[in-house]
């Protein structure tokens, strides 16, 4: 339906501009009457009363009825119809996925979290990949058709507006995005994964009216996503918020994407698990030596879960993370002046053990007139930040949100 409505402003439709615009102006401001939204967007009531009654009909809004006043006439209000399309987001880990699925209003109808899954960059990851997205979007209450987009969460560099990725499943010249279409059979955009959660908890998460963001992603890589002005900064080519990759140490540690150094290497979940297998085999004492020395395999997962429960281990070894990572995002915060610094990722869900090193190491090396204005918070989203980020992309790239 969406597409009919945009298929009408490609060829030029005034009227299809304007009605967009009304859901737009819905969908970022809730729901209104048609004297407010005349107002609001400058037109007269009865082109606002022509253009809603339209939008009516052809399913995207919904007449909710007498607005709740305390007296006087009370005017029908309008939003938008939460029924008139569906976005799917997906989420990929490094041992599992996560999958949603979001209504035009923007609320999450259904998901699914922890489906076990092997990010690696071969065929049969990216097979499997698709089977799990299929058999998700086979067992929805909703018909297929009624989807209008999925947002695909890509780790590394990612470029959303041509679809290719750079980092993670490029097998073929041909953009990413269309070779999920093919397997998936919807509309398939892609994006990185940091710039999602960003725009997750932007969209609905902590954010609440701030401009400036810088979202941490700490999980077993490290990104960040860039909000200047309320917009994703993407850069030149989708490339921007390579944060991991700045090199920081001297150190002979080879980083995934091929160079040494990086601060991902000493400031990642990634870093956290490699120093936990090192000190253990170094003789250190924790909960999960029993089950080592069993020859039980134990995940990035596992070392956090026994930070929970108070390991010291695990804990130092967070706390080091935060310590690098505090003097690197002072860094950030000298460059950017943000409003609000959010940390976030699976290694952000052991809470003060990470933030509280973070913003110590914040004051001491940065600014302070300039870290002053930076409020460092944790997210609030979670591990549902790449979820939501995933499935409010999806929408806000097929309506020209952003
Ligand atoms: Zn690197």
């Amino acid at each position: 339906m969406v597409r009919t409505l945009i298929e009408e402003i490609e060829l030029g439709s005034k009227n299809a501009l304007l009605k967009i615009n009304i859901i737009r102006y819905y969908i970022n401001n809730g729901e209104n009457t048609l004297a407010d939204l005349g107002k609001e967007m400058d037109l007269s009531v009865p082109t606002v009363t022509k253009l809603v009654t339209e939008l009516i009909e052809e399913g995207y809004v919904v007449d909710f009825g007498k607005q709740e006043t305390t007296g006087g006439r009370r005017p029908n209000i309008y939003g938008v119809n939460p029924d008139s399309g569906y976005f799917v987001g997906v989420d990929i880990k490094h041992i599992w996925i996560n999958i949603g699925l979001i209504n035009f209003k923007g609320d999450m109808v259904e998901s699914k979290f922890s489906i076990p899954f092997n990010y690696e960059n071969t065929q049969d990851s990216f097979d499997k990949l698709c089977i799990i997205i299929n058999d998700f979007v086979d067992h929805l209450s909703i018909p297929k058709p009624k989807i209008l987009s999925a947002g695909i969460n890509i780790s590394g560099r990612v470029n959303s507006e041509t679809g290719h990725s750079y980092s993670i499943y490029f097998f073929s010249e041909k953009p990413l995005s269309e070779i999920f279409q093919e397997h998936l059979g919807m509309h398939v955009t892609i994006d990185n994964d940091s710039r999602s959660m960003a725009y997750g908890e932007f969209m609905s998460g902590l954010v609440k009216g701030e401009k400036n963001i810088l979202f941490v992603n700490v999980s077993w890589g490290l990104g960040l996503g860039i909000i200047i002005d309320g917009k994703l900064y993407y850069g030149k080519s989708g490339f921007s918020g390579e944060f991991g990759h700045l090199s920081a140490f001297d150190n002979e540690v080879l980083c995934h994407c091929g160079k040494k150094g990086c601060l991902e290497t000493q400031a990642s979940g990634s870093f956290i698990y490699r120093r936990f297998l090192e000190k253990i085999a170094e003789g250190n004492s924790s909960i999960l030596e029993k089950r080592m020395k069993k020859g039980e395999h134990i995940i990035q997962e596992d070392i956090l879960e026994a930070a929970m429960k108070e390991d010291m281990l695990a804990i130092e070894l967070i706390e080091e993370v935060g310590n690098t990572l505090g003097k690197h995002i002072a860094g950030l915060i000298n460059l950017f002046n943000p409003e609000l610094v959010i940390i976030g990722g699976v290694v952000a869900l052991t809470g003060d053990y990470l933030l509280l090193p973070i913003r110590s190491a914040v004051k001491k090396y940065s600014l302070n007139l300039v870290s002053k204005d930076s409020s460092i918070k944790l997210s609030k989203l979670g591990d549902k930040a790449g979820v939501v980020g995933a499935c409010m992309l999806a929408r806000s790239k097929m309506l020209g949100l952003i």
